[in-house]
C-alpha cells in the first residue's frame, strides 16, 4: 500500500470501523487516545498534576476495596489521604510479582470490581510460572489508547499491515474462531507464535510474511534477530517502516542486525504486566514514559530514588487500573531514569535505559558480578554467533550454548568495535580455534573462580510463549522467591 492509501485507510477506520467495534467490545480507545496525543506536549508540571490526581484517585480506591493492600497500608501505618504529592508515594510498601500472586484473585482485586467483566491475563514468566492479573475492558482500552499513541511514534497509525510476532496465547480468549479478536478488528494483523520463527516453521513463517506484505512488524528482539539473519541468508529484501520491538531486552547487536535488515528503525518498547511503561521515539536513545499511565520510580539498593543516570529497581504504579491495583510494584527489571529532555519535544519524561531483569548477571563464588554486558559485547563482535545463553548452572559452573551461524569460525577483525553494527570478518580459523578464542575471553573474566563449559547448539530453546533468556542463574532461580528486592522475576510481555 502507498503511504497515502494508508492513511485514508487509517482515517476510515479511526472514522468509521473503530467507533463500531468500540462500542460493540464495549471498550473505548479512540477518546483516550485523543486525549494522550495531546497530553504528550504537556509540560511535565501538568503531566505531575494529572498524575497526582490519578495517584490519589488510585489510593483511595486501592485502600478501600482491596484487602491487600488495606492491610499493608495501615501495617505501615499510611493513610490514602496523606498521599498530597507525589513523593509522597514513597510512604507505600513495595510489592512485588511474589506478594501478588499469593493475593491473587481475592486479596488483591477491588471487592467492587465485576468479577464477570473481568479480562483475564497471563503474563509469561520466563521461569515458567505464569503470573496471573486481570483489568476491565475499559482499562484494557486505555492501553491499547497508549500503544498506539506510540506507534504513531514510529510513523504508524491504526489499520496499517503489521505481522506480529510474539507469544503463542498472546491474545486471550478472544482469539480465533468467528469471533475475530479486537485487535484484529482495530489494527490489520498477522498474528505468527514466536516460537514458529525459532523452530523447523521457519520457512513457512518467511512465506507468509513475505505474502502479507507488512509495513511493520513487531516482535520479541530475539526473534526479530533471528528473522533477520534468516531473510539476509536467504537473500530476502523485506524493507519495512519500522520494527517494533517488546518483551525482553534489545541489546545493541540486535539493533543493529534488525535496522539493516529490514532497512528501517527499532523502536524499543519496555512493559510488563498489564503496563505499556516507555516507548521510543525515535529522537533519542532513551524511553518516553507514559506517564498518564503509569509512575515509574528507580529505587537503589537502600529503596531510596536513585538519581538520574544512576541504576535500580524499577518500581511501577499503574494510574489507570482500579480493578486490580498496582501500588509500587518492583516489576524485577533494573534501569535507570534520564534528566534529559528528548529533542522531539514532548513532556512525557524519559527512562534512560532498561537493564533488563535484576537477576541478569551472575555472582560467583567471590560474590563478584559477571555482568551480561560482557557476554552481549563478546559475541556481538565475534562472527557468526546467531544466538547464544549463558547458565550458571552452579555456583562454579557456566555452561555457554552458542547457535552458529554461517560465518563461524572467523576471528573478529582487529580493534573493531562493530561500529554501526557493520561486523567485519577476522581470520578464518575454524570452529575449534574459535570456540578456543572465546574460551580464552571468558575465563579471562571469570579468572578461574568458575568451570566454563562451551556448547555448539543448532538452535537456543526458548521458554514459555516464545521468549528467550540470555542469562540464567539456574542454581538461584530453584527455590527462592519471596524476597522483595532482589530477584524477583517477571516476564515483560503479554499483548494487552
Ligand atoms: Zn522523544
Amino acid at each position: 500500500m502507498t503511504p497515502t492509501t494508508e492513511q485514508l485507510y487509517s482515517l476510515l477506520l479511526r472514522r468509521g470501523a473503530m467507533p463500531l467495534v468500540e462500542r460493540a467490545q464495549r471498550t473505548p480507545v479512540s477518546g483516550p487516545l485523543a486525549a494522550l496525543e495531546r497530553s504528550q506536549w504537556w509540560s511535565l508540571e501538568q503531566l505531575q498534576a494529572l498524575q497526582l490526581e490519578k495517584l490519589r484517585r488510585l489510593t483511595a480506591h486501592s485502600f478501600a476495596q482491596s484487602p491487600l493492600y488495606g492491610r499493608l497500608w495501615r501495617e505501615a501505618g499510611v493513610r490514602p489521604e496523606e498521599i498530597r504529592g507525589l513523593e509522597d508515594l514513597r510512604r507505600l510498601p513495595v510489592v512485588n510479582k511474589a506478594t501478588l500472586r499469593a493475593a491473587f484473585p481475592d486479596q488483591v482485586l477491588a471487592r467492587d470490581a465485576d468479577r464477570a467483566e473481568l479480562i483475564p491475563y497471563t503474563s509469561s514468566g520466563s521461569t515458567g510460572e505464569p503470573f496471573r492479573f486481570t483489568m476491565t475492558r475499559a482499562e484494557k482500552g486505555l492501553r491499547w489508547a497508549v500503544m498506539f499513541r506510540c506507534w504513531a511514534w514510529a510513523g504508524l497509525r491504526q489499520g496499517v499491515r503489521y505481522v506480529n510476532l510474539m507469544g503463542e496465547h498472546a491474545h486471550g480468549s478472544l482469539q480465533g474462531g468467528a469471533r475475530q479478536s479486537l485487535e484484529q478488528r482495530l489494527t490489520q494483523m498477522l498474528h505468527i507464535p514466536a516460537f514458529a520463527v525459532h523452530d523447523e516453521r521457519l520457512d513457512d513463517v518467511i512465506e507468509q510474511i513475505v505474502r502479507y506484505r507488512p509495513r511493520l512488524l513487531r516482535s520479541y528482539p530475539a526473534t526479530a534477530h533471528r528473522l533477520a539473519l534468516a531473510l539476509a541468508q536467504r537473500q530476502i529484501d523485506l524493507p519495512l517502516a519500522a520494527v517494533l520491538t517488546t518483551g525482553e531486552v534489545l541489546h545493541p547487536f540486535q539493533r543493529a542486525a534488525i535496522e539493516a535488515q529490514f532497512r528501517c528503525q527499532v523502536f524499543d518498547a519496555y512493559g510488563g504486566d498489564g503496563m505499556d511503561v516507555a516507548f521510543q521515539c525515535g529522537h533519542s536513545t532513551g524511553y518516553h514514559i507514559n506517564a498518564e499511565a503509569v509512575l515509574v520510580e528507580v529505587l537503589d539498593e537502600a529503596g531510596q530514588p536513585a538519581p538520574p543516570g544512576q541504576e535500580g529497581q524499577i518500581v511501577l504504579t499503574n494510574l489507570n487500573n482500579l480493578a486490580m491495583p498496582f501500588v509500587r510494584y518492583a516489576i524485577g527489571d533494573l534501569g535507570s531514569l534520564s534528566g534529559e529532555q528528548c529533542p522531539c519535544g514532548r513532556g512525557l519524561p524519559l527512562l534512560g535505559h532498561v537493564a533488563g531483569r535484576s537477576s541478569d548477571q551472575l555472582t560467583l563464588p567471590s560474590g563478584r558480578a559477571l555482568l551480561m554486558w560482557f557476554f552481549t559485547t563478546l559475541f556481538r563482535q565475534t562472527p557468526g554467533i546467531d544466538a547464544f545463553q549463558v547458565r550458571q548452572t552452579a555456583p562454579d559452573r557456566i555452561v555457554i550454548s552458542l547457535a552458529p551461524g554461517r560465518d563461524f569460525g572467523h576471528l573478529p577483525a582487529n580493534g573493531q568495535g562493530a561500529a554501526g553494527g557493520a561486523q567485519r570478518l577476522g581470520a578464518f580459523v575454524g570452529a575449534e580455534q574459535a570456540l578456543a578464542y572465546l574460551r580464552e575471553r571468558i575465563e579471562g573474566e571469570v579468572r578461574g573462580e568458575a568451570v566454563v563449559e562451551l556448547l555448539l547448539v543448532p538452535q537456543i530453546p526458548s521458554g514459555p510463549a516464545g521468549k528467550r533468556r540470555f542469562f540464567i542463574a539456574e542454581w538461584q532461580e530453584s527455590g527462592q522467591e519471596v524476597r522483595l528486592f532482589p530477584n524477583s522475576r517477571t516476564s515483560s510481555e503479554e499483548t494487552p
